[in-house]
């Protein structure tokens, strides 16, 4: 009975984790994700003209990436047999570009793809990217739901899917030689897949064993805004662009790989009879998912009915546009769109931003258009959101802006039912800024909340 945690990041900040799983009796240790903390790179840097240097030392001093020399340095002693990763959000997967090329990397297999496909059309602007395209892709090892891992002598690992703003979200069951522990990864349940949620928590309802340590995202104990379905998200896109759209172009800007969201707005599109363009980062994510048999009906990139076409500024393209190369080769150039030309059809067109990083003066958009905000969150670099800024710009337009969104995280409420059901035995609550909300919030509860301190060691059992 010998299995301790030791929590190298997500403590006391959104994202960022790093949590060391050691069990001593099955002789295996695993990390449970390993991210860049954005907070750190938002304190340090301003995308996209400033970014982190070439320097494992930079990434590390600073706390973007967990500062641990042995994950970075092959020869040095090896802390972990491998590393989990949930999600393929920046703050969870992030810091796996980095490590040394002999640990390897589990992630679930549509997760890996849309990481792929963006990693690899990057232009190699940080370290992460120029380290993920020149280091072999071999220790990356794809998983999907109903597979066991199992890793040293006895410790098997169940990871199942749930419900969060990005496919191929995982929550992973650990069967430790001191009893059951669930990483919960990000997750809610009020999204598209909620089911898969609630399909884990029952299935953990069901098993003899108790859990006895529950390691839960809080990201939002402190308030997640109201709480609507994606459902209702839908409603409310079509009811603000049906009531304020007047002969305007409608913009909208989402999450890169928010494949839900991306697959809303399209189905929007296709119900108002739009035609949907969608900036380079979100063709790239769908390129990356095309051919994915687990995930449904999503828009294809191209030039027929009903697929999108791919915003460039200005054509011909540049040939260090590297992401515009990617799509050319794939797509021909016939897919590309230039402001000349989304201007001239705005009326007919749906103008879908990654984070918002196309500049309105590039879009110029006519009078009668309008802005969605569908995003939050900060998981990926790019969304360097500066809303004062898109708010001036929209004021020079004279576009009104809606934010319709719903997070990606589990509301308190939800969070309160899972331990009442659960009953873990102790509740670690990472990846937020208030864990000791936590304490007072369950108490009524039988579980024993513990907030974990950087470094601090924990036996699962003691
Ligand atoms: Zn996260």
């Amino acid at each position: 009975m010998s299995a301790r945690l030791t929590f190298y990041g997500g403590v006391n900040t959104i994202g960022g984790n790093a949590v060391l799983l050691d069990d001593l009796d099955c002789k295996a240790r695993i990390f449970l994700d390993f991210g860049l903390c954005l907070s750190k790179f938002k304190e340090f840097y301003s995308f996209p003209t400033d970014a982190p240097r070439y320097s494992i030392e930079e990434y590390t001093s600073i706390g973007l990436s967990p500062n641990i020399p042995e994950m970075y340095d092959r020869t040095k002693e090896k802390l972990c047999d491998a590393i989990l990763v949930s999600h393929p959000h920046t703050d969870h997967i992030g810091a796996t570009a980095l490590i040394r090329e002999d640990i390897p990397v589990f992630v679930g297999e549509t997760a890996f793809r849309l990481y792929d496909g963006s990693m690899s059309s990057k232009a190699k602007q940080n370290l992460a990217v120029k380290e993920y395209q020149e280091k072999s892709k071999g220790r990356y090892r794809t998983f999907r739901t109903g597979q066991v891992l199992n890793f040293g002598e006895g410790l098997d690992v169940l990871p199942h899917h749930v419900d969060h703003s990005v496919p191929s979200s995982y929550a992973f069951v650990l069967k430790t030689s001191s009893g059951i522990v669930l990483y919960t990864g990000d997750f809610r349940r009020h999204g598209v897949v909620s089911d898969y949620t609630e399909s884990l928590i029952r299935g953990l309802e069901r098993l003899d064993e108790p859990v006895q340590a529950m390691i839960c995202e809080g990201t939002h104990i402190d308030g997640g805004g109201v709480p609507i379905t994606e459902a209702e998200v839908k409603d409310y896109t079509i009811r603000a662009i049906e009531s304020a759209c007047r002969g305007g172009l409608v913009i909208a800007s989402t999450a890169t790989n928010d494949i839900d969201r991306i697959r809303m707005f399209w189905e929007i599109s296709n119900e108002l009879g739009k035609e949907m363009v969608v900036a380079p980062p979100i063709a790239i994510a769908l390129m990356s998912v095309e051919d994915d048999p687990k995930l449904g009906r999503v828009p294809k990139v191209g030039t027929r009915s009903q697929e999108v076409r791919v915003f460039l500024r200005e054509l011909p393209y540049h040939p260090s546009n590297k992401r515009a190369r990617v799509l050319d080769q794939r797509y021909g150039s016939e897919i590309f769109v230039d402001s000349a030309g989304l201007r001239s059809r705005a009326e007919s067109c749906l103008f879908l931003d990654s984070w918002e990083v196309t500049p309105i003066r590039y879009l110029d958009p006519p009078p009668g258009s309008i802005y969605i905000l569908s995003q939050t969150e900060p998981f990926e670099e790019e969304m360097e959101l500066d809303e004062r800024r898109l708010k001036n710009w929209l004021s020079v337009y004279g576009i009104p802006l809606y934010r319709i969104h719903t997070p990606g995280h589990a509301r308190p409420e939800d969070i309160y039912e899972i331990v009442e059901r659960l009953r873990p035995k102790k509740f670690f609550p990472i990846h937020t800024e208030q864990p000791q909300m936590f304490v007072p919030f369950l108490k009524k509860l039988e579980t024993e909340v513990v907030i974990p301190i950087e470094r601090g060691k924990y036996e699962i059992d003691g």
